[in-house]
């Protein structure tokens, strides 16, 4: 079989990539592993998603619901329940219900998404009991399952996804009796401390981490001290707290596995790294969503499959012509996206601080902006007007912060 446009993945990027591609009338072949389409949007019942997009707000699989319509109307059918096991020289292995099959492609989408960091590689001393769930699986078995994971229960890692935990957990009438997280500030957005903490009156414990899990069948207990710049924990500052479930909320690491031998890695957001129109370093493997970084928005992450779907179709037709400027992360960027710019599309530029600051002057080639209240986990979407990069051979992103 052969495709023009094959897209792994039928999340918000991936969907969004599969309706552009057919709008720009290549065949498209969208697959996804689970049996339903939408990702991880399926368990996201808050509502959050579409504010940017829709200038709505709609839970995830609303949101979701939305692409799925389009789909309908376009006759994109997504192949459910199949997995791809492997992508060779234009070329993708693919296992479904009814067999293995090998499916030659045109051009390829990558949107399978992030995973979550596990328990263990948090490296946190003590027993391994039952009743410690990362904050995605928790989410589904509520969400999804509808099984409590249990009565009392400490949050570990003050992300969004940690934060809409507290409050889910709440909501379903279990105790929250904190969230700790090891910096300084939260790690999500304050619109989300506020809704999802403040409002429920959860604490919140700063600077601070789990330092021994303790329980023989079941977790009993854990141990949270205070921590200093560096992260150690600071003796004589221990506490107990009695709890029966630990939802650990460490973060979302962009999933690279299919493609780790094919494509350059983002060294700065850990993703797939791609131009401004979702091309890798491999041509025609084009990518987008949370495996190329971890993105605050839903609307953003539909903005990058959108037009990563558009330029693949326009590479099979032979219409993606050009040089690429590079892209650098300079001074206080800890995450930049993307890494090139082609300048046949509009620079969009995605940028994380490397710690909070009042004001700060975003620099990008010849492109100058003043931005108040910056902070890591607020992600920076500024469009870089093409008159600023005009005869540059390469874009320089930093932050300098006003005093
Ligand atoms: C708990 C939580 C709360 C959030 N809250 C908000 C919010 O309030 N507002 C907001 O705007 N955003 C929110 N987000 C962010 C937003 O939901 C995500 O950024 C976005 O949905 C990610 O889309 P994606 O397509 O990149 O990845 P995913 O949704 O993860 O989709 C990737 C898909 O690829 C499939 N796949 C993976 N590997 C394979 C394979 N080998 N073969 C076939 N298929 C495969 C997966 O099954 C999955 O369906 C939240 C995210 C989470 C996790």
């Amino acid at each position: 079989m052969r495709v023009d446009v094959m897209i792994i993945g039928a999340g918000a990027a991936g969907m969004a990539a599969a309706i552009k591609a057919k709008e720009e009338g290549a065949e498209v072949l969208l697959v996804e592993r689970d049996d339903r389409t939408g990702g991880i949007l399926n368990q996201c019942i808050h509502n959050g998603f579409g504010l940017h997009y829709f200038k709505q707000e709609l839970t995830g699989p609303e949101y979701a619901e939305r692409f799925q319509e389009k789909m309908d109307k376009l006759g994109i059918k997504a192949v459910t329940n199949a997995y791809v096991k492997q992508i060779g020289n234009r070329e993708v292995i693919l296992v479904t219900e009814k067999g293995i099959e090998r499916i030659e492609v045109g051009a390829l989408v990558y949107a399978v998404g992030a995973r979550e960091r596990p328990f263990g590689s948090l490296m946190i001393p003590g027993d391994r009991p039952s009743g410690i769930f990362t904050a995605g699986v928790a989410q589904r078995l509520i969400n999804i399952e509808n099984h409590l994971p249990g009565k009392r229960a400490l949050i570990l890692g003050s992300g969004d996804i940690g934060l809409i935990m507290a409050r889910r957990l709440v909501l379903e009438g279990m105790e929250v009796v904190g969230v700790v997280e090891r910096l300084p500030y939260p790690g999500g957005l304050l619109r989300n401390v506020v809704q999802c903490l403040e409002d429920y009156d959860i604490p919140l414990y700063l600077s601070s981490t789990v330092v021994e899990v303790r329980g023989r069948e079941r977790l009993e207990e854990v141990v949270v001290a205070k921590v200093d710049e560096s992260f150690n924990p600071i003796p004589g500052t221990e506490k107990v707290f009695k709890i029966d479930t630990l939802v650990v909320s460490a973060g979302l690491i962009p999933q690279l596995k299919l493609v780790d031998s094919l494509v350059n890695k983002n060294p700065t957001s850990k993703g797939v790294a791609t131009s401004n129109i979702g091309q890798t370093s491999t041509d025609w493997i084009f990518s987008a969503g949370n495996c190329t970084a971890v993105f605050d928005l839903v609307d953003y992450v539909t903005y990058e499959g959108e037009t990563a779907g558009k330029y693949a179709a326009k590479f099979v037709k032979g219409e993606v012509k050009g040089g690429r400027i590079p892209i650098k992360p300079g001074k206080n960027a800890a995450v930049v996206h993307p890494l090139w710019y082609i300048p046949i599309e509009p620079l969009t530029l995605y940028i994380r601080v490397k710690r909070p600051m009042e004001k700060g002057r975003l620099v990008a080639g010849k492109f100058e902006r003043v931005f108040e209240d910056l902070v890591p986990s607020e992600m920076l979407r500024v469009r870089i007007p093409d008159r600023y990069l005009e005869g540059l051979d390469e874009i320089v992103v930093s932050i300098e912060e006003v005093i």
